[in-house]
């Protein structure tokens, strides 16, 4: 049931910090925690989330009835 839901993977991390991921069932897309220098490995995997789910939503999770979201690159709501 779980096994087939597409997942987020880190493929990257710096110095223990995630700066890049993938998804499990679409391998030719990598997220980018982007430019900016995340402090927290919290915060990179948080960056990655986001930009996970805003990808889950649009290509695993199609509503026709909801508008699509703004394409986020490298979106933060929280400043360091
Ligand atoms: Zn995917």
């Amino acid at each position: 049931m779980e096994t087939n839901k597409p997942r987020m993977l880190i493929t990257e991390r710096i110095q223990g910090i995630p700066a890049e991921a993938t998804c499990r069932s679409c391998p030719e897309t990598i997220f980018r925690t982007g430019e900016d220098i995340v402090e927290t490995a919290e915060e990179g995997e948080r960056t990655l989330k986001d930009l996970f789910d805003h990808h889950f939503r649009t290509v695993h999770e199609e509503k026709p009835s909801k508008p699509r979201y703004a394409k986020r690159k490298g979106a933060r709501n929280e400043q360091v």
